[in-house]
């Protein structure tokens, strides 16, 4: 595996891929098998893997976790090249946003509900360094997680605005056995904080269950998963939303097949994400 931690580097190699199509997995590092997954599938439909790990401050609020968020290069290296990726990019911010730095993507409507009530420039941050990636690598595909929903939505909508010539792959989440989502910043959680997520993931169960025996309610929905998140005073709710999956919007009633159940919880400094499809992001 080559590693570049340059632009000139991703330049002066890329063209040695010649004719083989290049998949592109954008990461923060921290790798774990959520990650893994979407570099597996990379692997299997392109001839040149090519991964970054960059953590992006322009996704990073003031008050957020920039600092702290954890970092674990030698280890992220083992596994990517356990994996067979061909390239990874490792730039630093001057690389990235070099000074003085002006330019900014806002992907408008999308990205201002959900996590965005609480993280304001989060997703002007995301669609910002993955358009800049997303030109730096040139891949046929770029792969994503729906552990991230509404950045998966976020992207396409880009990709479409913008004419990109790049085909956006979402898949699906990859839990620990209990069911919670894997997510670099689980490392985080003291074990009764672990013990109370997994509320999280038990609540969005609770939401399917009830969609199942044809209760398709919004509020009813939400008032169920409130009581779910509830039973443990360690969690704090920031939100539970029912939108429509392709423009993010409140919906008083599931609509079969364009329905995300999406929620956001604080475990003591720790803030968590998890998400329920009724319809497909696969491709
Ligand atoms: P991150 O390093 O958190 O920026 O994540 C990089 C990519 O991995 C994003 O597209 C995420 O949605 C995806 N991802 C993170 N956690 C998971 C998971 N548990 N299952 C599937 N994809 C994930």
């Amino acid at each position: 595996m080559k590693i570049c931690r340059s632009i000139s580097c991703l330049q002066k190699e890329l063209p040695a891929a010649g004719k083989r199509e290049i998949g592109f997995v954008p990461t923060m590092g921290a790798l774990h098998q959520g990650h893994l997954s979407l570099v597996r599938r990379c692997r299997e439909e392109n001839g040149l893997v090519v991964v970054s790990i960059f953590v992006n401050p322009a996704q990073f609020g003031p008050t957020e976790d920039l600092q702290r968020y954890p970092r674990d290069p030698e280890k992220d290296i083992a596994m990517l090249e356990n994996e067979n990726v061909d390239l990874l990019f490792m730039p630093d911010n001057g690389e990235i946003y070099p000074q003085p730095y002006r330019t900014y993507v806002n992907v408008e409507g999308l990205d201002s509900g959900l996590c965005g009530r609480t993280r304001p420039v989060h997703f002007r941050g995301v669609a910002t360094v993955v358009l800049k990636l997303l030109n730096l690598v040139r891949p046929q595909r770029a792969y994503f997680g729906q552990k991230d929903a509404q950045q998966a939505m976020i992207i396409r909508q880009m990709v479409r605005d913008l004419n990109l010539p790049v085909r956006i792959r979402v898949m699906p989440i990859v839990r620990d056995g209990d069911g919670l989502a894997l997510s670099s910043r689980n490392a985080y959680l003291s074990p009764p904080e672990r013990q109370a997520a997994l509320l999280l993931p038990n609540s969005l169960q609770k939401a399917a269950a009830l969609v199942r025996c044809g209760v398709g309610e919004s509020r009813i929905i939400r008032e169920s998963m409130q009581i779910e998140l509830d039973r443990d005073p360690l969690l704090v709710t920031e939100y539970i939303s029912i939108v429509r999956l392709d423009d993010l919007q409140d919906i008083p009633a599931v609509e079969p097949g364009n329905t995300l159940i999406a929620a956001a919880v604080r475990a003591g400094r720790t803030r968590l994400i998890d998400n329920l499809l009724l319809g497909d992001l696969s491709c």
